[in-house]
């Protein structure tokens, strides 16, 4: 069966590396619909764009009006929700988008596809599937225990980032249950990889320690997350969307728990062995670490139990943190002038009259 998949949030991080998945990986077809917000960039999928299979859409899933052209024009057989706010910090500076975007936009985007899904013969019907892209960060914080987050742990989010995102988790079960919709949820951990945005923990470090710019780490640096490669969590999205159960909840993860310090120890460790030349003042990487004022309400410890997708679904992800973190560094060192053009802005300029 080929899909049609309407995709939103692919100019993003994550959405951008499923829409690479999709277009390079399988015969089925994909309607990017992203609004182009700060972190949406063009040039992240500007490899498939070309492609027979690749349509763009800038939308705003707030926009109701338009979200049922979409589905009336491009007649999807599935939907990837992936579109959000996604930053932590912006999310303290500034609540009011993440309310707008990830709930109430997940909440226009659920009423359009059910309006669209009870248009369906009963054939299509069983093979619609409505996947939300959802985070770890909902559970909350596992400071002071070893235990997993499973898809049954409570949900305790912390900061408006994470309880935007468990309001439409909670959304997309209600309509589920009560309307029938298709829908599967995934919650996933801290991802990494190739065109992620330069203002998260990652880039922002390889980008200022080529730099010889501070290396600035929250607090002490002990916060632990769980990191996965992003084409891993590509994979098992196409996974989950294809082969996940109805009304089921999966967690994602890399196996891969690491402290922040350890992470930027390691971005250092890597950046010696490929760019030894340094910055003009820079003896060692290392030494541009800086510890700066904690993170308000930061927690502490994510960690997630990710069995169920492999027994159940057998995804598993392929890269170790090791073999991933060479990858994107490497990438960063190989892919300049896409990062560049998201320094200095010029990226932005193909939000206009780019449908
Ligand atoms: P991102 O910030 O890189 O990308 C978000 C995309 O959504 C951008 O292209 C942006 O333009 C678009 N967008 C924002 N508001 C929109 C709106 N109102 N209408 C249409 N498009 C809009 O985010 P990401 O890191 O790729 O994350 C994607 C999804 O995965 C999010 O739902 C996030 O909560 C979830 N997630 C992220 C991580 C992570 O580590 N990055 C981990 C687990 C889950």
């Amino acid at each position: 069966m080929k899909r049609r998949v309407l995709l939103t949030g692919g100019a993003g991080f994550i959405g951008s590396a499923v829409v690479r998945y999709i277009i390079k990986d399988t015969q089925d077809s994909v309607i990017n619909v992203d609004k182009l917000t700060y972190a949406g960039n063009l040039d992240s999928v500007i490899d498939v764009s070309e492609s027979e299979r690749y349509q763009f859409e800038q939308v705003d899933i707030c926009d109701r009006a338009e979200l049922d052209k979409l589905f009336e024009i491009h007649r999807p057989t599935a939907v990837m929700h992936l579109a959000a706010e996604s930053h932590v910090d912006r999310s303290i500076d500034g609540p009011s988008e993440f309310i707008q975007t990830n709930i109430i936009g997940t909440y226009n985007l659920l009423e359009a596809a059910k309006a669209y899904y009870l248009t369906l013969p009963p054939q299509e019907q069983s093979a619609f599937r409505f996947h939300h892209i959802s985070t770890d960060e909902v559970y909350g914080d596992l400071e002071g225990t070893d235990t997993l987050f499973t898809e049954d742990t409570s949900y305790a989010p912390s900061s408006p980032y994470s309880a935007s995102k468990a309001s439409s988790d909670h959304l997309v079960r209600a309509w589920q249950r009560t309307y029938g919709l298709p829908t599967v949820i995934t919650n996933c951990s801290n991802n990494y990889g190739p065109y992620h945005f330069p203002e998260k923990l990652i880039p922002h470090m390889i980008l200022n320690a080529l730099d010889g710019k501070a290396l600035p780490v929250y607090g002490d640096g002990q916060q632990i997350r769980d990191w996965l490669y992003v084409e891993d969590h590509a994979s098992a999205l196409y996974q989950v969307v294809t082969q996940g159960v109805v009304g089921e909840t999966y967690n994602i993860g890399g196996h891969n728990e690491k402290a922040n310090l350890d992470v930027v120890h390691y971005i250092c460790e890597l950046l010696e062995e490929f760019v030894p030349s340094k910055p003009d003042g820079v003896t060692n990487y290392k030494d541009l670490i800086t510890f700066v004022k904690d993170r308000p309400g930061h927690d502490v410890r994510y960690a997630i139990d990710a069995s169920k997708i492999d027994n159940e679904l057998g995804w598993t992800p392929s890269e170790t943190f090791e073999s991933g973190m060479r990858k994107t560094v490497l990438w960063y060192l190989e892919n300049q002038a896409w990062w560049q053009r998201v320094l200095d802005g010029s990226y932005s300029l193909k939000r206009i009259g780019n449908k």
